[in-house]
């Protein structure tokens, strides 16, 4: 796999989906890279569009196969992973891939395309500004939310392999600094 990859990652809740729409929306040589997962569509999310969504054997057999860039089990048994199909598919159309994966998942990327990569660590302020967010945003129970908060102090001790930290404490800011990073990765 030859092409430029942008890996954006973060703890659950830091900022990191409103600046991959941001960076999608301003920058017509980006293309998300759909992710395969086996948990179910939330709202109005499209097989296709948001994931290809498949059921745990099937992404098991694609793991057999040896089909995937990059998978995580990210939550008990709810498996995230990056098809290599999708990354070939992106590239065939001349353009940089934009992952949208856990922490973990990002450094395996930078580990593995250490060269052709740029990976950017998302940091929410603080834990309790994360666990505030994550309430306003109203989609996950107080259970799930425990689960996300636990992961989340684990990952920040994971950030200093990404090539960047962003700390998104200020939205408008954070977007002027990751369009600037990503423009000097991709003019470099
Ligand atoms: P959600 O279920 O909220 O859409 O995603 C949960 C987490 O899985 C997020 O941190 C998301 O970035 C991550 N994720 C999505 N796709 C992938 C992937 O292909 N690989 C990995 N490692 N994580 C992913």
């Amino acid at each position: 796999m030859e092409g430029k990859m942008l890996v954006l990652s973060a703890p659950s809740g830091a900022g990191k989906t409103t600046l991959v729409t941001h960076l999608l929306n301003t920058r017509d040589d980006l293309a998300f890279s759909i992710s395969a997962t086996t948990r179910s569509p939330r709202g109005n999310e499209m097989h296709g569009v948001d994931y290809y969504f498949m059921s745990v054997d099937e992404f098991k057999k694609h793991i057999e196969n040896g089909d995937f860039v990059e998978y995580e089990e990210v939550y008990p048994g709810r498996f995230y992973g990056t098809l290599k199909s999708e990354v070939e598919r992106i590239y065939k159309d001349g353009k940089i891939a934009v992952f949208d994966i856990d922490v973990q998942g990002g450094k395996t990327i930078k580990a593995t395309y250490a060269k052709q990569s740029l990976a950017v660590f998302i940091q929410p302020p603080s834990i309790d500004e994360l666990k505030a967010r994550l309430l306003a945003r109203g989609t996950d129970s107080m259970e799930e939310i425990d689960i996300r908060i636990d992961k989340a102090a684990e990952e920040l001790t994971m950030s200093m392999h990404f090539d960047f930290v962003l700390v998104n404490d200020d939205l408008g800011a954070s977007m002027k600094t990751l369009d600037a990073i990503v423009s000097n990765f991709i003019e470099s």
